[in-house]
């Protein structure tokens, strides 16, 4: 390169760099046209370097050139980028405060579901009242589900329509029962236990049904003539006082189930309507909580007891259809929809 092309590229890259900075409005832009002049890799940086190939005699003149350019558009830049700053300043002083006086973002504080929390309450009376809890499989077989629990091949709770069954012959536990089974196979009465747990049938999901929902089964065993129907009524009579208050109407109807022989099933008086009628109670004054009854013979039999030597009563209740009652709520869809405003309520 000639001296002359030199200038010439000295002066290209002045025009050039100073028309950039002067359409540069934020600090951002200045230091790209910095980097690109005076970066390592820069315009004016690759220049100066070449000199060195320059015969030694003209080095000097167009040295200094290059040098001086060099000076003139640090300061340059440097002068610029400090007055975008001071500007960004002004401006932001400029700006309405921030009023320190709002209020500040709220956070959702996470409670228990009131589900779980009315599920605890339960246990704790059950527990205070001797039970211990067992906690047994969601996932189980024809036998623990059905089976040992007598309910005969046609039944028609095994029947597709209404069990979720899986891969092998498994299915979904319809009902919590089979935590008796799997108590009462691994030991030996006395017994008093509590199983609470999910349940899985194929239903729609609607006001009164779900097609998961929540059991607690419970049972006692003990030697044949410990434990009778009347054990049952004023254990189930002292649960319900509990739960409901002292005052709760407890009244035992004769039903039919495959597992209890005989079979009850246990109503309050409507704690709504005091037994007047309502439409919690369908005008009948009593609102069905719970199945109960005497353990079957069979069911004895198919864990291994001898049903002349040991007897007990066992029990079941939906937890939702009690918290539904005790929270004065209708819809059981609201305990799994997880609309903050229900659940907040409790
Ligand atoms: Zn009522």
């Amino acid at each position: 390169m000639s001296t002359s092309t030199i200038r010439e590229r000295l002066e290209e890259i002045r025009r050039q760099a100073l028309e950039a900075l002067s359409q540069s409005l934020e600090p951002a832009q200045v230091e790209s046209v910095r980097v690109r002049v005076l970066g390592r890799n820069g315009e004016l940086t690759e220049l100066i370097r070449s000199l060195r190939s320059l015969p030694e005699h003209e080095r000097p003149v167009v040295g200094q050139l290059a040098n001086q350019l060099k000076r003139e558009l640090e300061e340059r830049i440097e002068a610029l980028a400090r007055e975008l700053r001071r500007r960004r300043i002004e401006q932001s002083l400029a700006q309405p405060a921030l009023d320190v006086t709002l209020p500040g973002m709220e956070f959702g504080r996470g409670r228990i579901h009131p589900l779980t929390q009315i599920t605890g309450q339960i246990l704790e009376i059950w527990t205070a009242m001797g039970f211990e809890v067992a906690l047994t499989p969601d996932i189980e077989d024809d036998f623990h589900n059905f089976g040992a629990l007598n309910f005969p091949p046609d039944h028609p709770a095994r029947e597709m329509q209404d069990t979720f069954f899986l891969e092998g012959g498994r299915l979904l536990r319809t009902h919590t029962s089979n935590g008796q089974i799997r108590v009462m196979e691994r030991r030996r009465p006395p017994l008093a236990v509590v199983c609470p747990g999910t349940c899985y049938r194929r239903d729609e999901l609607s006001v009164r049904y779900s097609p998961m929902f929540s059991q607690l089964e419970g049972f006692m065993v003990d030697d044949f003539g410990k434990v009778t129907m009347a054990h049952l009524k004023g254990t189930l009579t002292e649960f319900l006082r509990a739960f409901f208050g002292p005052e709760a109407d407890v009244r035992f109807r004769a039903s039919f189930f495959p597992f209890t022989e005989p079979s009850a099933e246990t109503d309050v008086r409507c704690i709504f309507c005091k037994g007047a009628g309502c439409r919690v109670c369908k005008q009948s004054g009593w609102i069905e909580i719970l199945g109960c009854g005497m353990i079957h013979p069979n069911v004895l039999r198919a864990v291994g007891y001898d049903p002349q030597k040991h007897a007990g009563f066992a029990f079941g209740m939906g937890l939702e259809r009690l918290a539904l009652i005790r929270l004065g709520v209708e819809d059981m869809r609201l305990f799994f929809e997880n609309d903050l405003r229900f659940l907040a309520q409790f």
